[in-house]
C-alpha cells in the first residue's frame, strides 16, 4: 500500500510539474500577443496618420510629411545625370526629379 502511495505522489509530482510548465508557456505565449497586439495599433495609427497627412508641397520631402508629419525643404545635390537630385536634410531621403 505504501508502495502505491509514493508512485501516486510521483506520479502528481511529475504532472505538477508538467501543469506549471504548461502554464509559463501560456504566459509567455499572451506576452506575444500583447506585444503583436501593440504593433497592430501602432501600424493603424501610422496608416491613420498617413491617410490624414496634407499633400506635400513640390519642394517638400514627402517622406517627412507622410511619415513624420513634419516640413521640411529639400536641397539640391551635385548630379551627374540630366536629373536634378535632392536630398532631406531631416531624413537623409533622396529624391530625383526631372
Ligand atoms: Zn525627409
Amino acid at each position: 500500500m505504501a508502495d502505491n502511495d509514493l508512485y501516486r505522489h510521483q506520479l502528481i509530482e511529475r504532472l505538477e510539474h508538467e501543469k506549471r510548465a504548461a502554464q509559463a508557456e501560456i504566459a509567455r505565449a499572451q506576452a506575444d500577443e500583447a506585444r503583436a497586439r501593440a504593433r497592430v495599433s501602432e501600424k493603424d495609427a501610422a496608416i491613420a496618420s498617413v491617410r490624414a497627412a496634407r499633400e506635400p508641397q513640390a519642394d517638400e520631402c514627402k517622406r517627412c510629411r507622410f511619415e513624420f508629419g513634419r516640413t521640411s525643404v529639400l536641397r539640391p545635390m551635385p548630379s551627374k545625370s540630366k536629373h536634378a537630385r535632392f536630398q532631406c536634410a531631416l531624413c537623409g531621403a533622396e529624391e530625383e526629379r526631372a
